[in-house]
């Protein structure tokens, strides 16, 4: 730290991405990406853009949010789009949370809740995840609180009902609840429905998982009109230009070519669903995921040495040193070839 650093950051302790090795080659499933690269329609839409990058991007992304707004059947005023959706995470809780509406979110959960709360000076309280690691919705009624749920949660993968989040959106009518939907296009079930009953909802999506388009960072994040505007003031206070135009026509490419993102989704779920079954055969517990990633332990090598000895055979999983999920590991979940080089290490690991 400089000695110019101010002290109102400090204590920052910022978030840690999962590893992104250039020393080899890996079989990579430790950041949720997409093992599938975007449609054919994106890079085309790139290059064209890039033909015009003497000028700036439309800062109303128009063309991106009609597009969205079709697709999820709500009006364009009602979508905003960031760079990455942990850019519209963040104006969120600048927009929503404060002393006054704090935040809660789950203890286990993405661990960039807590930096962007710490970055802008939010009280945050973490609510225990149950022991079977699910949510207990009792815990956030009428909690008067700014609250932050990732359905499919991370990184344990499980879902909670559109019930629930409905019960939780009722009971706290004087604040908003955010709805991180990063994983939803893997079996869960999306709130953007909801949006048209509740105007304190906020639905959070992204391109970087189901739509292969990480590397390109573009999020978006689905609400109430007056939401919206909100959060467009601090997007103009911060960068109107936060989607270059490269990134807003890639996405409207892949729009164009939704079928082929679902199929790709649908591939992941089988994918999932082979892998979950060749754990079990060797013994580990699985949490029941609804994400493009599983969550698992074994009780014969615990997540750290399982992250080691799987990294040593060239691939990367992720492992978390947080006391209650460190026996885990979280596994993405890539193409059947990558899945069954996993398993094979995994067994040549335990000497099975
Ligand atoms: C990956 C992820 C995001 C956001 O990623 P972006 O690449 O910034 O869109 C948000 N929430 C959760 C829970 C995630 O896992």
């Amino acid at each position: 730290m400089s000695k110019f650093f101010t002290e109102k950051f400090a204590a920052l302790e910022p978030y840690t991405p999962g590893e992104q090795p250039r020393d080899m080659q890996y079989v990579k499933l430790n950041t949720n990406e997409s093992p599938f690269p975007p449609s054919a329609g994106v890079a085309e839409a790139v290059a064209k853009e890039c033909s015009k990058l003497q000028l700036y991007s439309d800062p109303e992304s128009t063309a991106l949010r009609k597009r969205l707004a079709e697709v999820y059947g709500v009006k364009p005023s009602q979508v905003l789009v960031s760079n990455g959706s942990d850019e519209a995470l963040n104006f969120a809780f600048m927009a929503f949370a404060d002393e006054k509406s704090p935040l809660a979110f789950p203890d286990i959960t993405y661990g960039f809740y807590p930096v962007f709360a710490q970055l802008n000076h939010i009280p945050y309280t973490q609510i225990p995840l149950k022991e079977d690691f699910s949510i207990d919705p009792a815990d956030y009624m009428a909690i008067h609180k700014t609250v932050v749920i990732a359905n499919p949660n991370a990184p344990t993968g499980m879902c909670l009902p559109l019930q629930d989040i409905e019960d939780i959106l009722k009971s706290n009518p004087g604040n908003v609840v955010i709805v991180d939907e990063a994983y939803v296009d893997f079996g869960g079930e999306s709130a953007v429905k909801l949006v048209e009953h509740y105007e304190n909802l906020l639905v959070v999506q992204t391109f970087s998982k189901s739509r292969s388009m990480a590397g390109a960072r573009l999020g978006f994040a689905i609400g109430n009109e007056k939401l919206i505007a909100d959060l467009n003031t601090i997007r103009y206070s911060t960068n109107p230009y936060n989607v270059n135009r490269m990134t807003e026509f890639a996405g409207v490419a892949a729009l164009e070519e939704n079928d082929y993102y679902l199929q790709n989704a649908k591939t992941i779920m089988a994918n999932r669903a082979w892998t979950v079954s060749e754990l079990q055969k060797l013994g580990f517990t699985v949490l029941d995921s609804k994400a493009n990633f599983v969550f698992a332990k074994s009780d014969k090598i615990d997540g750290e040495k399982l992250y080691k000895e799987l990294k040593a055979r060239g691939v990367l999983v992720r492992h978390f040193t947080k006391a209650r999920i460190s026996p885990y590991v979280r596994i993405t979940i890539g193409t059947l070839q990558q899945m069954e080089t996993l398993i094979e290490k995994i067994k040549e690991i335990l000497g099975a």
